[in-house]
């Protein structure tokens, strides 16, 4: 199967025109068409709700266009909440799903109303002291250990993550809560990461379900949401089968029918913290070829590193690599694609055949679109690249722009090196 971009090189070359490469794209209208059958998909549950997860692409930009469909943002730290707050939203909008989170992000996320989602225990002291007081709607994230399996596949491994509270913990969480006054309970999961079957979801709210009508008989508390949190993944490999929402929605539907109704729990809110399967396919990194070498293996250095897009280096990821304008072209050459970092492991692609490829030729990676930009560093002193939205009309938008050295020394403002630094360029 190929898998094609949302760009052509005549696109491209006009594009870096204006805007160099490396550069990140977003094609909104696959981000448009993709949020609505989401929608669509859970449009059979009344309170249904996406809460993007900001850590992915934050970019407000991007997360406006989600928001026009009622997406709210799933935040983890105080600059997220920044974020989503300076976007507008408030209260029911913003999940505040933290972990080891300081006290400030709590009290942000309170000032801002978000629903905050504990990770532990021992938070609800902590929260409690912080505030002064306890929230009236609280979630608390659930992890039951062990493996995540479908069938005789293990798709992750609970057991080993530091998030959420053990089943025991869930039982006597809710009832200290509910002593405590707390009077509607949100129950989180996320079990496995970027699945790609259309039986996460459905497993996974299985599991939460039986869990929630368990947790109503036994502690009385009032559940108002259930939390399917991210997970949904995308076939970064072109032979790769991808989900899809509606058989996804569907099937949690059934398990919803299954058990949640018949318990009296018809009107729990299904919510969801979609990061990758949101964005992800929707993003491409460009970069263009710049050095060509012949040593023990055959590589291809391009104006891109590890720090426009981690994945690869950091997780031996795999990112699907298209060279422009060469489509149709037999891949029948065999490189390394390479950045410029003093690391070994900054290779966007190992062995990987491609078409035969030139200086100056542009190349897209795939599914960059999460997790990507978002994921960037400063390591070797490199800087980060622009974010670029192609819009639905076809014309290009800036927004971020690329950094410069002055950002990377701007914590070195006000130091004597500081304008020495700022004379060097
Ligand atoms: C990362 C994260 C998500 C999003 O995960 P994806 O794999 O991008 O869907 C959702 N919720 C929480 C709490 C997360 O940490």
């Amino acid at each position: 199967m190929s898998k094609l971009p949302f760009v052509t090189k005549q696109q491209v070359e006009e594009i870096a025109k204006t805007y160099p490469t490396p550069f990140h794209i977003y094609d909104e209208k696959g981000i448009r068409e993709n949020v609505k059958a989401l929608k669509e998909a859970f449009s059979w549950n009344k309170g249904y709700k996406e809460f993007f997860a900001v850590k992915a692409t934050p970019n407000p930009f991007l997360i406006s266009i989600l928001h026009e469909y009622g997406c709210g943002c799933d935040c983890s730290s105080y600059t997220e909440l920044m974020l989503s707050g300076a976007l507008g939203m408030r209260g029911e909008d913003i999940m505040f799903s933290s972990n080891d989170t300081p006290a400030k992000d709590f009290q942000l996320a309170e000032k801002l109303g978000a629903i905050i989602n504990l990770d532990d225990i021992t938070h609800i002291e902590f929260l409690e002291e912080t505030l002064g007081y306890l929230p009236k709607t609280l979630s608390c994230r659930f992890n039951p250990g062990g493996y995540f399996s479908l069938g005789t596949d293990i798709m992750d491994n609970p057991g080993d993550a530091k998030y959420g509270f053990t089943t025991e913990q869930m039982f006597e969480g809710f009832r200290i809560l509910k002593e405590k006054g707390v009077e509607n309970f949100g129950i989180h999961a996320f079990l496995a990461s970027n699945t790609v079957t259309n039986e996460y979801y459905p497993t996974l709210a299985r599991q939460l379900f039986e869990l929630a009508v368990k947790l109503k008989e036994e502690t009385g508390a009032h559940i108002t949401f259930i939390n399917l949190s991210g997970g949904i993944g995308i076939p970064y490999r072109p032979d790769q089968e991808p989900n899809d929402i509606r058989v996804i929605g569907r099937e949690v539907q059934k398990v919803y029918e299954e058990i949640m109704t018949p318990a009296g729990m018809g009107d729990v809110a299904i919510y969801t913290e979609l990061g990758r399967f949101m964005m992800g396919p929707y993003g491409a990194l460009v970069t263009k070829v710049i050095h060509q070498k012949h040593t023990h293996k055959e590589y291809l250095g391009v104006d891109a590193c590890a720090v426009n897009l981690m994945r690869p280096a950091m997780y031996g990821a795999y990112h699907h690599i298209t060279v422009l304008g060469k489509e149709n072209a037999p891949c029948d050459h065999m490189y390394d694609v390479t950045g410029s970092l003093c690391e070994n492991n900054d290779k966007f692609a190992i062995d990987r055949m491609l078409p035969e490829v030139e200086i100056g030729d542009y190349i897209v990676i795939h599914d960059a679109g999460a997790h990507g930009h978002a994921m960037g560093y400063n390591y070797n002193g490199k800087l980060k690249s622009a974010e670029l939205l192609l819009q639905e009309d076809g014309s290009v938008k800036l927004i971020r722009r690329a950094e410069t050295p002055k950002d990377y020394f701007a914590t070195l403002d006000g130091f004597e090196i500081y304008n020495k630094l700022m004379e060097m360029e």
